[in-house]
């Protein structure tokens, strides 16, 4: 008998949905068919993989409220979020359709000939997404993998797979070809680990946490896979007092909150200027309370539950006594795996939750005193991903920004992701830089070819 997967509803805590559950089997079977189909695609002309991938979009266009509903659902966010990530997924997609008429090659003459390089593609990628943008985070491995002419098989997490396995099917519809993108809903310890480990499998792109990430990176130095990994964050959000302090304090909520705080960019410490801590902390107060928590399906609704009772718990372990609660939203009643955005000041410089990825939505503030102060205590963790800088002085802003050490830095705003621009962290939050202009060389190797042009 087929084992399954009950996947939950995070706001109900009821089964949504009760899928096939992957194993080592149906890994293998995947990379198998991957591997199948890799010549045929390979071999497809640019503009005909383009179309093909032009005919995703607009079938992904199509989908589009249906796709929302299925990941507010199975995510846990709220619908207007929904529908943002899955138009994230279509303009990757619509971007990334260009790639292959857009290869990337030089011509560089040498003694007796001339060298001419060329990206080729690399064969099957195993791509390993985690459950806080599902189909959006997929689908910034998927685009340059399939335009630079890739199989692919993605894992997705093993609580949210039903929007990938959704357009697993609209890829069929949209007429790419059987075997070139496989999905297998299953645990990260078997399936996950098996792409790594197989020997078909010639790179993997992973996005998760730093811990997974440094297994992956030894698992798959055993047969030299490549492989690219955007890891976890604890990013700060560096407020001076010479800022628009009360805008500051009105973005800070969506730069830690948003997605519920299960996000890797989130702004979890919020270094005030000390003589501008009190007006932040008192306007921050009113944002922070009128989060609207509640049913992701409800229009109105900014911030849902967090995807299990498990991240609960382990969000829930941060709050404790040693830091205090300065300030707390709201929740709904009843069933749901919910908990209040909450702000910790002050806090114990070496407590976790100034330390850690927290991953839900708890903030801590804490005060500096100078800019050489600002930036040693941003800098003061093993991560590196994102970041912001608030200040009305262009130059200060440039220097710090400059400074800090981390793969994303907004000024005066907390956006760090666009599809045209190179997203990734510093540190332990991972190398390599997903989507924007470079994303399909991450996908490709490089090939030098020697014509000799003097004769034999
Ligand atoms: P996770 O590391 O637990 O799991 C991520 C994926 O890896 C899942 O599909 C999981 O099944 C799989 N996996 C687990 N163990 C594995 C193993 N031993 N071998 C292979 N695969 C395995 O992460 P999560 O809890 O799903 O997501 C949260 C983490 O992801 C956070 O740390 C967050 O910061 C990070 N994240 C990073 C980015 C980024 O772009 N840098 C974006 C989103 C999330």
């Amino acid at each position: 008998m087929t084992e399954t997967l009950d996947v939950l509803e995070p706001a109900t805590e009821e089964i949504l949905d009760t899928i096939p559950r992957g194993g080592v089997d149906e890994v293998d079977a995947a990379v198998a068919a991957a591997k199948a189909a890799f010549p045929a695609w390979r071999a497809v002309a640019p503009g005909d993989r383009a179309r093909l991938l032009r005919r995703l979009v607009a079938m992904m266009e199509d989908h589009h409220e249906e796709l929302a509903v299925l990941e507010a659902r199975n995510a846990g966010k709220p619908i207007g979020s929904a529908r943002g990530e899955i138009g994230m997924a279509i303009e990757t997609f619509r971007y990334f359709s260009g790639a292959p008429e857009r290869p990337h090659g030089e011509t560089i003459p040498v003694a007796g000939g001339m060298v001419l390089t060329v990206r080729e593609p690399m064969g099957v990628v195993g791509l390993i997404t985690p459950w806080n943008f599902p189909l959006a985070i997929a689908s910034w491995k998927m685009a340059p993998a399939l335009a630079a002419g890739n199989t692919v098989v993605l894992k997705p997490a093993e609580l949210t797979p039903l929007t990938a396995l959704r357009f697993a099917r609209l890829a069929l519809e949209a007429g790419l070809p059987e075997g070139v993108v496989n999905v297998v809903a299953g645990p990260g310890r078997e399936c996950g680990a098996r792409l790594v480990a197989h020997p078909d499998v010639a790179k993997i792109a992973f996005t998760g946490s730093t811990a997974v990430g440094r297994s992956i990176a030894a698992g798959a130095s055993e047969t030299i896979k490549r492989v690219t990994l955007e890891l976890g964050g604890k990013s700060a959000n560096v407020v001076f007092a010479d800022a628009d302090v009360e805008a500051a304090a009105k973005a800070a909520p969506w730069a830690v909150f948003d997605n519920a705080g299960q996000d890797c960019c989130a702004r979890s410490r919020i270094l005030v200027q000390r003589s501008a801590v009190d007006e932040f902390l008192s306007v921050l107060k009113g944002a922070v309370e009128a989060i609207r928590v509640g049913d992701p399906l409800d229009e109105a609704t900014e911030m849902g539950p967090l995807i299990s009772a498990g991240q609960r718990e382990a969000v829930a372990s941060f709050v404790n006594g040693d830091a205090e609660v300065a300030i707390r939203g709201r929740v709904p009643d009843g069933p749901g795996f919910w908990f209040p955005p909450t702000v910790l000041w002050p806090v114990p410089e070496d407590h976790p939750a100034a330390v850690d990825e927290i991953f839900g939505p708890v903030a801590v503030v804490v005060p500096f005193d100078s800019e050489a102060d600002a930036i040693a205590k941003a800098n003061d963790t093993i991560y590196g991903l994102s970041g912001s800088v608030w200040t009305r002085d262009g130059a200060k802003a440039l220097r710090v920004a400059r400074a800090l050490e981390s793969g994303n830095l907004s000024i005066n705003s907390n956006s760090s992701v666009r599809v045209t621009t190179p997203f990734g962290g510093f540190k332990q939050s991972g190398y390599g830089r997903e989507l924007g202009p470079h994303a399909t060389d991450a996908y490709t190797e490089v090939k030098t070819i020697f014509m000799n042009t003097e004769g034999n």
